[in-house]
């Protein structure tokens, strides 16, 4: 059931995808998105998520040095820019939740190896998923990933549960947290469907939040990437639910 709604949302990436170059807008982005949602009787799940105003769109649009949560609208992407876009929907009762950070035709070589990291960082993730026993063990490994790259793992936001609701417990840092030391770590154990989300900044860590109350920027300015899968335990390994389809699996 969760994979209906994750080749959904994968779907969704690929539309995105093919919209994303220069003079397209973040806003045209998210209609589009919105309407395959809609003909697919899907619900979106981030728009309405409550804050100090309702969160307004179907996907969160964050350029450059935002982080997460940016609002779309006019702005147009420029060649050199990256977007990081997170879109979610409910199908049938049940949550699909993935984030990808594109390049804007060309980019600076020093970005695109903070792209490469970053979905280097979840690939990592997937691949300890199968060997670990804990996921602490997944955390420490990812944020030493990051580290030897030179890059920072942002920590002020965290992956979590997914599936009836969009988020559930636990909550899942991508990084050795305290939180993980004291009583927050968890098994691997099949049954679980967790949202894994790296997102990782060129500078510093620290981020803050913009007035509209949503976009979240790197608190240096400098650029930041974020790759988000919903990935199930099973009882043959980790099962990526918002992947790309399998040979012979339909849409
Ligand atoms: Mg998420």
């Amino acid at each position: 059931m969760m994979r209906k709604a994750g080749l959904l949302v994968w779907q969704a990436h690929r539309l995105a995808a093919s919209m994303a170059k220069p003079g397209v807008t973040t806003g045209q982005i998210d209609g589009a998105i919105e309407d395959f949602f809609r003909q697919h009787k899907a619900s979106p799940l981030f728009k309405g998520v409550p804050g100090k105003v309702p969160f307004p769109a179907v996907t969160c649009t964050s350029i450059n040095e935002e982080v997460v949560h940016g609002i779309p609208g006019r702005r147009k992407l420029v060649e050199g820019d990256i977007l990081s876009l997170d879109t979610g929907c409910k199908l049938d009762g049940w949550c699909g939740d993935a984030a990808v950070t594109l390049p804007i035709g060309r980019v600076h070589p020093e970005v695109q190896r903070l792209l490469d990291v970053t979905k280097g960082t979840l690939d990592l993730a997937v691949d300890m998923m199968g060997k670990c026993s804990y996921w602490s063990e997944v955390a420490a490994a990812m944020e030493a990933y990051v580290k030897q790259s030179g890059f920072t793992v942002v920590e002020a936001f965290v992956g979590h549960g997914i599936g009836r609701d969009m988020h559930e417990d636990p909550q899942v840092p991508n990084f050795a947290s305290d939180q993980l030391r004291r009583g927050g770590d968890f098994r691997l154990v099949p049954g679980l469907v967790i949202a894994v989300e790296p997102m990782v900044n060129m500078g510093t860590k620290r981020t803050r939040t913009l007035r509209d109350h949503w976009t979240q920027v790197t608190a240096d300015g400098r650029p930041s990437a974020h790759f988000e899968h919903t990935i199930a335990m099973t009882d043959s390994g980790p099962y990526v639910l918002t992947g790309a389809p399998a040979e012979g699996e339909t849409l």
